[in-house]
């Protein structure tokens, strides 16, 4: 059988070197390109100026070629070329010929994956993305699941600092802001005093009306003392139907104007609970906190004193501790 070359007359070749894909182009011993196919020429221009053969390889492979070329016999290795069409890297199969005159035909072939390979890797991209996909929606689950916990837990902790009957602040949180009030005092040499009060004979409404009565009547105390005292002061149930009374800024003299101002409208309140109409009473001991002198119990002791005093001197009353 004949060669190719012996059955295809020369003149041939330039069309056949047209319109094949791979590229093919002529350099001088150099590398300094001559002449090119059409494959070969739309590969450079998508490229940076290509001057020599070895400016169509990344520069860490360029001194293959030029070591191909000065050696002068040619060679055939794989490479990935510098031009990037379509995004994708460019694996070729190289071929470089010794031809006349000190000059070098290279050809290039594109190396294609095989068709399932791709499928594979088509379907490993896939699948990345959807990993992705999944583990953002994990993670904006896991930032939902953040705001509620956060939510609860600011429940939570408001459901530990107030008294689920009467909403104001329960005995710990109440003593909490008598301790940071006393700590103020001391060191802004500032002026405290507090108020304990105790509703008068709540026994007697309880065993008259019964407990739920007795409940609500305590709700109401409450409710008249949020609504009387001012701003900066602080009321907290401190005991069954014992309420103390933070007063920053205020000496023993403006604490009695409050507790006689509350002594009145409790007392001058009727409040219907179910069929029953109930009036009760408070008593109040006031102490004025001394610098140097009290700490936060002893302060409380002495505002509790105060009201006993009360108690003994008819209820109804305030009693300060001077
Ligand atoms: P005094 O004037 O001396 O304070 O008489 P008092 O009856 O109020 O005093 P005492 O301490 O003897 O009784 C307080 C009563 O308050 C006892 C208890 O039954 C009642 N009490 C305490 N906490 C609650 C509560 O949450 N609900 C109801 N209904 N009653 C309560
Ligand atoms: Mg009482
Ligand atoms: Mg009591």
């Amino acid at each position: 059988m004949k060669k190719l070359e012996q059955l295809i007359p020369p003149n041939y070749f330039g069309g056949i070197f047209e319109n094949i894909h791979a590229m093919i182009a002529l350099a001088e011993g150099d590398g300094v390109l001559v002449t090119w196919n059409r494959a070969f020429g739309e590969c450079k221009k998508e490229s940076t100026p290509v001057d020599k053969l070895e400016d169509i390889f990344p520069e860490k492979d360029r001194h293959h070629v030029v070591s191909k070329l000065s050696g002068g016999s040619g060679g055939h290795w794989t490479a990935e070329l510098a031009f990037n069409k379509e995004d994708k890297p460019m694996f070729c199969d190289c071929h470089l010929f010794p031809v006349a005159d000190g000059n070098f035909l290279f050809i290039a072939e594109r190396i294609e994956s095989p068709p399932d390979l791709q499928k594979l890797i088509g379907r490993l991209s896939r699948q990345v993305k959807m990993f992705r996909r999944e583990s953002e929606a994990a993670k904006k689950i896991a930032r939902n699941k953040q705001v509620e916990m956060e939510s609860v837990m600011v429940q939570a902790s408001e459901v530990a600092q107030i008294d689920p009957l009467t909403f104001l602040f329960n005995r710990r949180m109440i003593v909490k802001e008598l301790q940071s009030e006393v700590i103020r005092a001391e060191r802004y040499n500032s002026l405290l005093s507090i108020s304990v009060m105790d509703i008068d004979h709540f026994k007697r409404v309880n065993d008259t009306y019964g407990h739920l009565v007795g409940d609500e009547a305590l709700r109401q105390v409450a409710y008249q003392l949020r609504d009387h005292i001012r701003q900066p002061d602080i009321a907290g149930r401190y005991g069954g139907e014992e309420f103390l009374i933070l007063l920053p800024n205020s000496d023993s003299k403006a604490a009695a104007e409050q507790a006689s101002r509350l002594c009145r409208q409790i007392s001058e309140t009727r409040a219907s609970i179910q069929e029953h109409v109930v009036s009760v009473t408070v008593s109040i001991g006031i102490a004025q906190f001394r610098n140097g002198v009290d700490t936060w119990d002893t302060l409380l002791n002495r505002a509790d004193n105060a009201m006993y005093e009360a108690k003994r001197s008819g209820r109804n009353r305030w009693v300060v501790d001077e």
